[in-house]
C-alpha cells in the first residue's frame, strides 16, 4: 500500500531490479517502451491486470509492476533490451504452469509469451515449429491432423516452453525420447537482446544448454521439433488397490515392455468416474495411465498385461486420438489450485521405495493430489549423459510427489505430507530430480539436478547471461 501511494505522488513506476533494489521509471521512459511494442503492456491500474498477473499455481500470488504480453519475437527483443538497460527483475512466462512460480515475480517485469501461438507443421520433413506461448494442447492438435506427434506433457494446458527447456517427459518418452531430445533448433533472444538460432551446427553450446537447462540462457521464441508417426493410440487409466504386488507388477512390466508402451504409475484418491465403482470414490487407489502407440494388433496383449498387474477396480482403456490421452487429467487439475511438488530420479523401484509409496499413498490428503511415476528409459537412455544439459540418462523413473489442493486452509497439511514423503523416498533415489517437478524451495538441489553437466552450464551461463538477467528459474549461478 505504501509503495502504491509513493508511486502516485512521484508518478514514477517503481520496479524491482535484479540486485533486489528498486528503480523509479518515469512516465516518458515507460511510454517509449510501450511504443516499441505491438503486444499489450499492462500496469497495476489496468482493468486487465488481475487476470493478467495470475499463474497456474495459486501459491504464487504475486503483483508484478509491469506485464508485457508479447505479440512476437520483436516484442521479446524490446522487453529483454529494456529489462537489461534498467537491470529490471524479469520473469518469463511460457504456459505459466511452473510449479515453482517462476513465470511471475513481485514488483518486477513479466514477459508473457502466451499470445505467441504460431505453429507450422512440415509433414514431408516430419517437423513442427511452434512459438513459445503454445501449450501441448495447441501443438498436439496441429500435428495430429497429419498423423504425427512428439513427446510432450500429459496435461494439455502445460506450456511447451518450460516443459521442453527442463527436459520434457510424457507418454512417448520411452519410444521417442524426451521433448528436448526431439528439439532440432530454437530461436532465442539472449540477455544482450540478440536474436539467435541454435541447433546442431550453430550456437551449439546454447543448443546444448537449453535442452534441460531451463530458462537460464535466454527467451526461446520458437521451438522446432522432430515428429513421429503417432495418430490414434490405445490408452487410458486402469485403477488398482494400493498393493505391493501391483507396484512390482508394474516394475516388471516396464522392464520388458516394448518402448511404444508409455505407462505412468500413479497414486491418488479415486475420482468420481462412471467406470470406477462408487465405493472407491475418494479412497486411496493406484492407477496405471497407459498410452500404447505400437501396432493395433497388440492392443489385446497390452490389455491382458495390464489386467494381470492386480485386481482391476475400474478401467477405461480404449483407442483414442493421441491428443485425447493428454487431456484425460485436465479437468482434475484446472488452473488456480495450490501445488507443492517434489521431484526425484530413480534407477529402479526397489521394495523399500514401494513401502514408502504405500505408506504415503494410503493417506493422500486431497482428491487433486497425485504421485506420478514417469518411465524414462528406452530412447531417453540412448542419449549420452553429456549430450544435453539434462543429466540423468541412467534414471529409469522420474517421480513427481504432487500435493495439489483447492483450499489455502489445507496448505500446511499438504505441504507437510509432500515434504515428509519426499524425504522418506530419498534413500531410494538419486540426489537430483527433474527441475520441472521442483518447488521454489528447491534451489539447493540445482547442482545435484545437473551433476556432471553443472560446470559446463556455468560456463555457458557466463557467456550468454553473465549478469544473471534470467534468474527466476532453477538458477545456474555464475559466481558459484
Ligand atoms: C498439472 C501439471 C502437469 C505437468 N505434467 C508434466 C508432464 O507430463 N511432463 C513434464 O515433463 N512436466 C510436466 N509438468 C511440469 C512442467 O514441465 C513444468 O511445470 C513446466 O515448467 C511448465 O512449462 P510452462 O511453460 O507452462 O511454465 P512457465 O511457468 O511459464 O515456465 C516455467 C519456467 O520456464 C521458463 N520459461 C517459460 N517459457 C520460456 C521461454 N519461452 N524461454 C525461456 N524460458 C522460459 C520460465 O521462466 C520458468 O522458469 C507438469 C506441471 C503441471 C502443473
Amino acid at each position: 500500500m505504501k509503495k502504491a501511494a509513493r508511486r502516485e505522488v512521484m508518478s514514477d513506476l517503481l520496479v524491482k531490479t535484479i540486485t533486489a533494489g528498486d528503480i523509479a521509471l518515469d512516465d516518458s521512459t515507460i511510454q517509449r517502451f510501450e511504443e516499441s511494442l505491438r503486444g499489450e503492456m499492462i500496469k497495476q491500474d489496468d482493468g486487465r491486470y488481475e487476470e493478467a498477473r495470475k499463474v497456474y499455481n495459486a501459491m504464487h500470488d504475486r503483483r508484478p509492476a509491469l506485464i508485457v504480453q508479447a505479440a512476437g519475437p520483436a516484442d521479446v527483443i524490446s522487453v529483454v533490451r529494456f529489462a537489461r538497460e534498467h537491470d529490471l527483475l524479469l520473469a518469463v512466462r511460457g504456459g505459466g504452469h511452473g510449479i515453482a512460480g517462476y513465470a511471475t515475480c513481485e514488483d518486477g517485469l513479466v514477459l508473457d509469451l502466451r499470445r505467441m501461438k504460431g505453429i507450422r507443421v512440415d509433414p514431408e520433413q516430419r517437423t513442427v515449429r511452434a512459438e513459445g506461448g503454445c501449450t501441448w494442447g495447441d501443438l498436439n492438435h496441429s500435428t495430429y491432423a497429419l498423423g504425427l506427434a512428439t513427446t510432450g506433457g500429459i496435461i494439455s494446458t502445460t506450456g511447451i516452453a518450460g516443459l521442453t527447456l527442463g527436459g520434457g517427459m510424457g507418454y512417448l518418452a520411452r519410444r521417442c525420447g524426451l521433448s528436448c531430445d526431439n528439439l532440432i533448433s530454437a530461436d532465442v533472444v539472449t540477455a544482450d537482446s540478440s536474436f539467435v538460432t541454435c541447433d546442431a551446427d550453430q550456437n551449439k553450446d546454447l543448443f546444448w544448454a537449453i535442452r534441460g537447462g531451463g530458462g537460464n540462457f535466454g527467451v526461446v521464441t520458437s521451438f522446432e521439433y522432430r515428429l513421429h508417426q503417432v495418430a490414434d493410440i490405445f490408452g487410458g487409466p486402469t485403477f488398482f488397490p494400493i498393493e505391493a504386488d501391483v507396484f512390482r507388477g508394474y516394475r516388471d512390466l516396464m522392464a520388458e515392455a516394448p518402448e511404444a508402451l508409455g505407462a505412468l504409475f500413479g497414486l491418488t484418491l479415486g475420482p468420481p468416474l462412471p467406470f470406477l465403482p462408487e465405493r472407491w470414490h475418494g479412497q486411496p487407489v493406484a492407477v496405471v495411465l497407459t498410452c500404447w502407440s505400437g501396432p493395433t494388433d497388440d492392443d489385446k496383449k497390452i490389455l491382458e498385461r495390464l489386467n494381470h498387474l492386480g485386481p482391476v477396480l475400474g478401467q477405461h482403456v480404449t483407442r483414442m486420438p493421441y491428443p485425447a490421452v493428454n487431456t484425460l487429467l485436465d479437468d482434475l487439475l484446472p488452473a488456480g489450485l495450490y501445488h507443492y511438488w517434489k521431484g526425484h530420479f530413480a534407477k529402479g523401484l526397489p521394495d523399500g521405495a514401494i513401502d514408502v509409496h504405500i505408506e504415503y499413498g494410503s493417506r493422500i490428503p486431497c482428491p487433486q493430489t497425485a504421485t506420478l511415476i514417469f518411465p524414462i528409459d528406452g530412447a531417453c537412455h540412448r542419449v549420452r549423459p553429456d549430450e544435453t544439459a539434462f543429466a540423468y540418462r541412467d534414471a529409469r523413473f522420474s517421480t513427481a510427489v504432487g500435493p495439489s489442493w483447492p483450499d489455502p486452509e489445507d496448505s500446511e497439511r499438504n505441504i507437510e505430507w509432500g515434504r515428509n514423503y519426499s524425504e522418506a523416498l530419498r534413500p531410494y533415489c538419486e540426489d537430483g530430480g527433474y527441475v520441472n517437478f521442483m518447488s521454489a524451495d528447491d534451489q539447493g538441489r540445482v547442482f545435484a539436478n545437473y551433476r556432471q553437466n553443472y560446470d559446463r552450464l556455468v560456463q555457458i551461463k557466463m557467456k550468454y547471461d553473465s549478469t544473471n538477467l534470467f534468474q527466476i528459474n532453477q538458477n545456474i549461478k555464475v559466481d558459484s
